[in-house]
């Protein structure tokens, strides 16, 4: 039998895991500097807090989780999204009895049983922040920037903040009323799936993709026109903050999100470059979440970005990320005796914090010129029988080629000094 790896899944290979440590790295800075802390939660949940968190007829649900039911009969589910996790820890952990606003991170696997295809996996990697216990604007504005902080710190460029505010269920119920009306001579024109959602949640009908091009979705209602007064003050002091920090956005009536929970500012970077699956990350406010999940009114805001599409970025744009995968040091050896004795060396070495190493194949000292190189080292010393018996080495710089004799009792002392200046 051949094993493969399941279909929709990557092997990070050691060759590309320093780039996922680099942006994973950028991310935490960003967050750290912002004052988001880590959260981490299971992989797998209980499948009703998803039924409930992203809600029975969205794509997620109806088509693409990873259930089953584990020895004990419970119903289990490999986390497609981490927003519901983060709102049930808060409200288990009872977290909406301390002082608030609380911001959180995380970063890891999700699952969606989905068609593989490039930017699209079954297993992929999330980076996201959410942020529960206020519902101040300037919040809003604070996670889309985050965000673009960290984009902007890997040197990316030429991404479209595309935003709304799909209002609160109060003032959904009157669009909701006006965009039934607006599409009922259109139904026999809309995909099979959007007929189905006409009733039950028509704002879903402007952002299907199958439909996105017909010519009455364009003119339909607009959202943010219709929501009320407060919802459009709120959306306005969004806007208020965004201008205030120079960054442009596109209103885009058709960002919606058709559940409930799902309240006010929506909004969605894009990368245009990236083909099909364009969105690098999204988010909104879902204020009436943790009601859903939880029985408890705790604002919330927060937003997703799809790691392997920010690689997929890089790659669009050309962007080699600053990453030294060099050694500080190669210890050749001729001879049983100098091996061992550059073992202990190597330890010594290490110890003081030096990337160091050495081979372990029995290579010919050409063999092991060779490997230094391949592993980059700056520097190189060569230990032999007669090194030893003199108690010295021989340490050549690798780029200028020179060579010096130390002392092998002042080895240590004397790398860790070439290698800090
Ligand atoms: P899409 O329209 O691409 O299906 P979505 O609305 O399902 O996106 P979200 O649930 O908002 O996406 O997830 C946030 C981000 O996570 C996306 O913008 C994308 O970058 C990434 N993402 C979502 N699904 C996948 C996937 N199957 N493979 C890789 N990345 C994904
Ligand atoms: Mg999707």
């Amino acid at each position: 039998m051949k094993v493969k790896a399941p279909r929709g899944t990557n092997d990070i290979l050691p060759q590309d895991t320093a780039k996922w440590q680099y942006l994973e790295n950028v991310a935490k800075n960003v967050f750290k500097r912002y004052n988001y802390k880590e959260i981490r939660t299971p992989i797998f949940e209980e499948t009703g807090l998803f039924q409930r968190g992203i809600g029975e007829g969205t794509d997620i649900v109806e088509k693409e989780m990873y259930t089953f039911e584990d020895k004990g009969g419970r119903s289990i589910t490999l986390r497609p999204e981490g927003t519901a996790s983060v709102v049930r820890s808060f409200l288990e952990n009872k977290i909406y009895g301390k002082a608030q606003p609380n911001k959180y991170f995380y970063l890891g696997q999700m699952f969606r049983y989905e068609r593989p295809q490039s930017g699209r996996y079954r297993q992929f990697h999330q980076l996201g922040v959410e942020v529960l216990g206020g519902d101040s604007p300037a919040i809003d504005a604070e996670v889309i920037l985050l965000g673009l902080e960290i984009l902007r710190e890997l040197g990316l460029e030429g991404l479209e903040v595309h935003l709304n505010s799909v209002g609160c269920p109060k003032c959904r119920e009157s669009y909701k009323e006006k965009l039934i009306e607006y599409f009922k001579p259109y139904l026999e024109e809309l995909c099979s799936d959007c007929q189905s959602r006409y009733e039950r949640s028509p704002l879903r009908i402007l952002d299907c993709k199958v439909d996105k091009d017909k010519n009455f979705l364009a003119e339909a209602p607009k959202i943010h026109e219709e929501i009320c007064d407060e919802c459009g003050d709120h959306f306005s002091e969004v806007k208020t903050f965004l201008d205030l920090l120079d960054i442009d956005y596109i209103l885009n009536p058709k960002l919606v999100r058709g559940l409930d929970y799902y309240t006010r500012t929506a909004f969605e970077i894009i990368y245009k470059g990236l083909g099909a699956q364009d969105t690098i990350f999204g988010g909104g406010r879902y204020d009436g979440l943790a009601q859903e999940i939880g029985r408890r009114d705790v604002p919330g805001i927060g937003f997703a970005m799809g790691m392997e599409r920010i690689l997929l970025t890089l790659e669009e744009q050309g962007i080699e990320l600053p990453i030294d995968e060099s050694i500080d040091l190669f210890v050749i050896t001729i001879g049983e005796e100098a091996q061992r004795s550059a073992f202990s060396y190597l330890h010594k070495l290490r110890r003081a914090g030096l990337k160091v190493e050495m081979d372990y194949l029995g290579r010919s000292v050409k063999g092991q010129m060779k490997a230094a190189d391949r592993n980059n080292a700056s520097y190189s010393i060569i230990l032999g029988e007669d090194e030893l018996q003199k108690g010295v080495a021989t340490i050549r710089d690798m780029k200028i080629g020179d060579q010096v004799e130390v002392e092998l009792k002042k080895l240590v002392e004397e790398m860790t000094d070439r290698i800090e200046n």
